[in-house]
């Protein structure tokens, strides 16, 4: 099994490190900024090994080159996005294959917050790394896309196994709960986990990474019955102000 480790940076990214005991090769998913990546590796005796990028935005790619510089390691990112991540040294696209040690991750193409965003995911450990395409009760910014893509992504979130764990670039778990009660105010699922999650951000807890089977069951976007409904639903979270 890895080992991950939460960074959180800038104002809502989290930066996840990953580490595989058996190759001691350890991964950095969408590095936002350099210096407490760097930092926490070296606390725990890792070497960095690779960085994962899963879209081109600065606030996932911005410490790609300094890591680069620092530990000569392998980057790999979504083939559509080269030419916005002139750091990368490897392509990557739907199918594709990637490995961390003896472990494998399964790109997705998952296209709609910028056109050429990927997610990473590790079957064999049961976890799913999403970038800024599915968030705790919310869903990316449809910057370079649109609400079929978000919807047909989710979709695809949806049917994997239920106890995936899904890591996402930003806590914005509360801000996205808030939305979800006006959508669905008398969803128990969806109320007693915002009860959780009040509790754990006010201690200043994280309330990443989620899983599948709860964002079935309280996430407004991945629960939306169509492409139309999604659209609808994006559009009004883009304007409330909870
Ligand atoms: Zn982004
Ligand atoms: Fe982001």
């Amino acid at each position: 099994m890895v080992e991950i480790v939460r960074i959180p940076a800038l104002s809502d990214n989290y930066i996840w490190l990953v580490h595989e005991p058996g190759s001691g090769e350890t991964l950095v998913i969408d590095p936002a900024v350099a210096d407490p990546v760097l930092a926490e590796a070296d606390a725990r005796g890792w070497r960095i090994t690779q960085v994962w990028n899963t879209h081109w935005h600065p606030d996932h790619t911005g410490g790609n080159g300094a890591i680069k510089a620092a530990t000569s390691c392998r980057i790999t990112g979504p083939a559509a996005e080269a030419e916005r991540i002139p750091t990368l040294d490897r392509w990557v696209a739907e199918g594709d294959r990637v490995a961390l040690g003896a472990i494998e991750a399964i790109v997705m193409e998952t296209p709609a917050h910028t056109a050429g965003h990927i997610s990473y995911h590790l079957p064999s450990e049961g976890l799913i790394f999403v970038g800024d395409t599915l968030f705790a009760m919310g869903c990316g910014r449809l910057f370079e896309g649109e609400a079929d893509q978000m919807h047909a992504n989710l979709q695809r979130f949806a049917a994997l196994p239920p106890e995936t764990f899904v890591y996402c670039a930003h806590e914005y778990t509360l801000a996205n709960g808030r939305f979800a009660l006006s959508v669905e105010p008398d969803n128990r699922a969806l109320v007693e986990r915002m009860e959780q999650v009040e509790v754990m951000r006010a201690a200043g807890e994280a309330t990443l990474p989620t899983t599948i089977a709860l964002e079935r069951a309280t996430n407004p976007f991945m629960r939306a019955p169509s492409a139309e409904e999604l659209a609808e639903r994006r559009r009004a979270k883009d304007a409330f102000r909870g």
